[in-house]
Parts: structure tokens; sequence; C-alpha cells
């Protein structure tokens, strides 16, 4: 067989949906790859049973349906309060997982550095090995997942093209402060260089923690690179609607990139989609409710069988201490909780560029119903896995 690519060689498929897998075979309770197991809310699978018979079915205009895009750019001007132009400005893509890789391919070049802070979103390590990006890691440092910006600014002075920024933070659950994301900020400026976001849990974040947008942050709407998506907001994370917002230039070349890769979203989906874009505040008030109801029912329920965790400020996930455990390696500890326990969790070692394999994640957005079951099988936790 003739060779297979370099690029493709130096990292493994996702650990984090790898252990989606690995969670079914065993029958666990999946608290490892973060996604709902309650609906969308009704009037947007109304929409779909609408759009199934009304249509669209054909393609849409590649960078996103004029209806989409309108009604995304009022919705973010709405929470960001930075105006967006829907024809210039936006690409709708398939999840936010391609909006960061088209991102990452309009503005860098091979070897171009790009600062991630650690722990990150493990897709951020093969989207710079992908595009041939050099990352930089800066250390978020527990327990508050604070970074140091004197080290910040140490990587910024290798000449960096973008820092990626994704906030509110997965794994670790940290929202970023309007301090913090200045600092970020001046230093983006001062370095010249673009901040690459990633929004997804941009509505889930609980009391007092508030979401402040970087593109919002004085001298930044044209520095920041937004990706987002609706899979999060709306609980649709098998529709793969994302989006990139940028300026005009950098929205030409990611119109490019996304033309070539995907061609588009899906129209059916596009077109149901749009009734969640245009939800009143209610909605998100709801949402927010709702997450801070499952973390207090999930932490609660931890903070009884005795686990360590990370308590997050937004996102849906806690990092879970497990030293006490006396494994060398969590993933060997996430396979023989998915295998005995019948939990499923992501080692957190799959987030960390530092040599740290103490922390294994869980989220969760799931119902009370499936909660209570994965808390009652954790029950078992210390009995089954101390070593
Ligand atoms: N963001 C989710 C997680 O970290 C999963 C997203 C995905 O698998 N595309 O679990």
């Amino acid at each position: 067989m003739p060779e297979l690519s370099k690029r493709t060689e130096s990292f493994t498929d996702s650990v984090i949906r790898r252990m989606t897998r690995i969670s079914d075979a065993y029958g666990a309770v999946n608290l490892s790859q973060g996604f709902p197991d309650f609906d969308p809310p009704k009037e947007i699978m109304n929409e779909l049973q609408r759009a199934a018979t009304e249509g669209p079915h054909q393609y849409a205009i590649t960078y996103g349906a004029k209806n989409f895009r309108e009604a995304l750019a009022r919705k973010q001007e709405h929470f960001s309060g930075v105006k967006v132009d829907p024809e210039k400005e936006i690409v709708v893509t398939c999840g936010s997982t391609e909006a960061m890789m088209a991102a990452m391919m309009a503005v860098t070049n091979p070897k171009d550095k790009v600062i991630i802070f650690s722990p990150f979103y493990e897709n951020y390590g093969a989207d710079t090995i992908l595009t041939g990006a050099v990352p930089i890691y800066v250390p978020l440092m527990p327990p508050a997942f604070t970074f140091d910006a004197n080290v910040l600014e140490d990587a910024f002075k290798q000449g960096v093209k973008a820092l990626i920024l994704c906030n509110p933070s997965n794994p670790c659950g940290k929202v970023f402060t309007k301090e913090e994301l200045t600092i970020i900020a001046e230093l983006a400026i001062r370095y010249d260089a673009f901040v690459i976001t990633d929004e997804v849990y941009e509505h889930i974040i609980y009391e007092p923690y508030k979401h402040v947008y970087m593109s919002s942050i004085k001298g930044m709407k044209d520095r920041t690179i937004i990706c987002s998506s609706l899979s999060k907001t709306y609980s649709i994370t098998g529709w793969r609607l994302g989006y990139v917002i940028a300026n005009e230039q950098v929205i030409e070349r990611v119109k490019k990139v996304h033309d070539f890769l995907t061609v588009g979203a899906a129209a059916p989906l596009m077109e149901a989609a749009c009734v969640g874009l245009s939800f009143g505040d209610e909605y998100y008030k709801k949402l927010q409710a709702h997450y801070t109801h499952m973390k207090n029912l999930f932490i609660s329920g931890m903070d009884q069988i005795g686990l360590q965790y990370s308590d997050p400020q937004g996102a849906y996930f806690v990092l879970v201490d497990i030293s006490e455990y006396g494994y060398k390696s969590d993933v060997e500890f996430c396979e023989d909780l998915a295998r005995k326990v019948k939990v499923g969790a992501v080692p957190g070692s799959s987030f960390f560029k530092e040599n740290v394999n103490n922390y294994i994640r869980f989220h969760f957005a799931k119902q009370d119903s499936t909660l209570e079951e994965a808390l009652s099988r954790l029950e078992n936790m210390n009995r089954i896995m101390k070593k």
C-alpha cells in the first residue's frame, strides 16, 4: 500500500467520542461525550416536521440560508451588543468543529504559532496538526484555572497568529471575566494576533457569572473570529449547525474553505432552527435554570458520595480528582469505570498538555433519572475502584 499522509499520523481519533463507544459497549450511563438525552424545544421539532413536508430539501446558499443568517445576526447583536452583517460577516458551518477548522485554515500558514490554554478541548490539538500550525500551550492553573499574564505575554512574544479561547471553558468550566478578556485583548492587539473563540457554551452559565463576548471588548471586533453553534443552546447536537462570525476579509476566506470542505449545512435543519434563533430572553433564562438544576442535582450527589470535583462557572462539565484511587493511568481508570461501575467518563489527560492524569470529566446534560442512575452507580465507585 502507498504511504499514508504524515499529517494524519500524529494524532488519534477523539478520546471524547471514543468514550461514547466504550460506554455503549459496556451498557454504561454515558457521562463522557457532552450531549443531552432530553428533547430539543417543541417549537424546533415542529418546524422540522414542517420543513420535512414543505422543504427546503436542496442546497441552501453555501455560507448559510439567508433567513438563518439574518436570525443569527439579530440574536448575536442582542446578546453581544456588537453589530453583525448577515451577508458579509457570517458563515454557517457543519457544527463548530468545522467552524474552528475553517477559521484556522483561513488565518494560519504552516508553522504559524497559535496559543492554546491548557486544559483545552481536544479538537484544537488536531486542528493545529491538520493546518500545520504550531501550538503554544499556556496553563490555566487549578483549582481556579487562572492564567499568569506574564506567561501569556511570553507566549505572544514568540510571534503568534492567533489565540484560541474556549469561553465558557471545556473541560474546566471557567468563565473568563471581563478583566481577563481585556488582558488577552490588549496582548492580541499589541502583538497583532487574532482571537478565535469557541463560545458553544455561551448560554450555559451559572449565577453570578456572566458571559462576556470577546468581540465586545474594546478594539476586538475585527480581531475576534467567533466560532459557536446551536448544538448546546437548543439541544440539537446531532444537527451539526455551527457558524463563524468575523470581519468581512476573514469571512471571505472562511467562505472559500467551507465551500470546498462541506458546501453547506443541512438546508431543512437551518430552516427548522430559525425558530430557535428567534426565541425571546425567556428561553435563555429557562435554559440557564434547567442547567443550574442539573448541576445542583449532580454535584450534591457527588458531595454525598464524597467525590472531589471542580464546581463549574459555566458549560456542563465537572473534573473529578481520582488521585486517591491509586491508578497510574486515567485512561485505564475510565475503562474500568465504564466496565465495572457502568458510568462513562472522559480521561482528563486528553485535555491537558501537561502530564496530568488525576482527573476524569463527567458531563451532566442529562435528565434527572439518568443523573440519578449514574449517581447510584457511582456510590459503588469507592468499593469497586479503590486499588
Ligand atoms: N463538546 C462536547 C464534549 O466535549 C462534544 C462535542 C463533540 O463531540 N463534537 O464532550
